[in-house]
């Protein structure tokens, strides 16, 4: 019996000993979670831009009358940016920016309608698909289409539309495709909305809010797009592990110095965009005022999934600002527009805006308004006399421009001066 005792205690010791190891080397890999190694599954990327959205027209930027409560819930939960630019109030090339991390004179992108990017220029899509992410864009105005080159990397890039179509649409063909996600790998979803381009013509139950001008109430409308999206995609379980940001291509004159639209000067008012990221649970949330730019979207992004940045980058991650780690910031912030020269005949507006406040290389306008022959109003800036530069089929910068007018283009500029 004592035999028999002693044999069982050590026994039960034994199995204890085994138990304890086999606990001591696996407890790191149950709190690294399933895999059992440190290497974390890349993070999922919802990409919302928002087109001719000025800022201060979302409540949480606190400037104009506004009504949008998803995106000042995103700002609420996570990363504000006070000091975000476009390189480009237009919105390819402020897009063909988001997507390279390049300002205009890399990309070559100066205009919407008669430029395509360059095939040799590596865009953000691809860099994605090529490790494993299943990538989708659905996009909400003609300017966007797949023939000007932005569609590169995209499993899918729906551009089912004659000049646009509303956010609500956008999301239809969206969440069509979220039913058919491959819950295995990560994501990266980019959908654009239109809403706020003028004319604007809110629909009945945006005009129902009181106390907003209409471009208040699109943009308005753009936000209730946004907010459709999330809530479905939240309920599908698919933002769990994903990194949401939401960001202007470029803002809206309102009469601004003169400009009722965007693309003609590059005023605050058309280049101040709205820029709030949104981390998983636990990120923690800021608000950020140094300035930033799109350029640098590409790279926060690649950043984030784990993956080095594109060849030749300009941008630079936002992560460092995020996390509260050294962050070095760009010298100088670029930004242009060559829609005056390209349709008015007129000087085209450069500006770059140096960190020390040196106002040596800044060209803003002298904000003479001129109105042309065919009724549009143009600029004529302290350059005008001069014209230095490039030709418009010429690139300011290292990278080859790629100006080229694709196959029927008066139908192209039909449908973009229908946008
Ligand atoms: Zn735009």
């Amino acid at each position: 019996m004592l035999s028999s005792g002693m044999e069982r205690r050590g026994r039960r010791s034994r199995l204890f000993a085994i138990g304890f190891l086999i606990a001591f080397l696996t407890l790191p890999a149950l709190l690294l979670g399933p895999g059992g190694c440190a290497k974390r599954r890349p993070l999922s990327i919802l990409l919302i831009t928002l087109d001719t959205t000025r800022a201060d027209y979302l409540g949480c930027y606190e400037g104009q009358p506004a009504h949008t409560p998803t995106l000042d819930s995103l700002a609420a939960a996570g990363f504000r940016f006070t000091q975000a630019i476009t390189p480009v109030p237009i919105t390819l090339p402020a897009h063909a920016s988001v997507m390279t991390g390049l300002n205009p004179t890399r990309h070559g992108v100066r205009d919407n309608g008669a430029f395509h990017l360059s095939p040799s220029i590596p865009v953000l899509a691809d860099q994605l698909q090529k490790n494993g992410y299943q990538t989708r864009a659905f996009i909400s105005a003609f300017v966007l289409a797949r023939q000007f080159g932005l569609d590169r990397g995209f499993d899918e890039y729906d551009d089912a539309l004659y000049n646009e179509r509303s956010g609500f649409r956008t999301n239809r063909a969206a969440l069509r495709w979220a039913d058919r996600l491959d819950a295995s790998r990560p994501y990266f979803l980019w959908p654009h909305y239109c809403e706020p381009h003028a004319p604007y013509h809110p629909a009945l139950r945006f005009r129902a809010l009181n106390g907003l001008t209409p471009y208040a109430q699109e943009v308005a409308a753009a936000d209730a797009a946004a907010g459709e999206l999330l809530r479905t995609l939240r309920a599908k379980g698919l933002l769990k592990n994903t990194m949401i940001v939401a960001v202007g291509d470029h803002g809206e004159g309102l009469g601004a110095h003169g400009e009722d639209e965007h693309g003609i000067f590059i005023y605050d008012e058309s280049v101040r965009v709205p820029l709030l990221i949104n981390l998983p649970k636990g990120a923690g949330k800021k608000v950020i005022e140094s300035p930033v730019s799109l350029i640098d979207l590409a790279p926060t992004l690649l950043d984030v999934a784990g993956l080095p940045p594109l060849v030749g980058i300009e941008g630079v991650s936002l992560m460092p600002l995020i996390k509260g780690t050294a962050y070095s910031p760009r010298p100088s912030e670029y930004r242009e527009t060559f829609c005056p020269e390209y349709n008015y005949d007129h000087a085209r507006c450069r500006q770059c805006e140096h960190r020390a406040g040196s106002t040596s290389e800044r060209p803003r306008p002298s904000c003479t308004i001129w109105r042309g022959t065919r009724g549009r109003r143009a600029i004529l800036t302290q350059n005008s006399r001069t014209r230095p530069g490039p030709s418009p089929s010429g690139s300011t910068g290292t990278s080859p421009l790629s100006r080229r007018p694709h196959p029927g283009r008066a139908r192209c500029r039909r449908r973009i001066s229908s946008v």
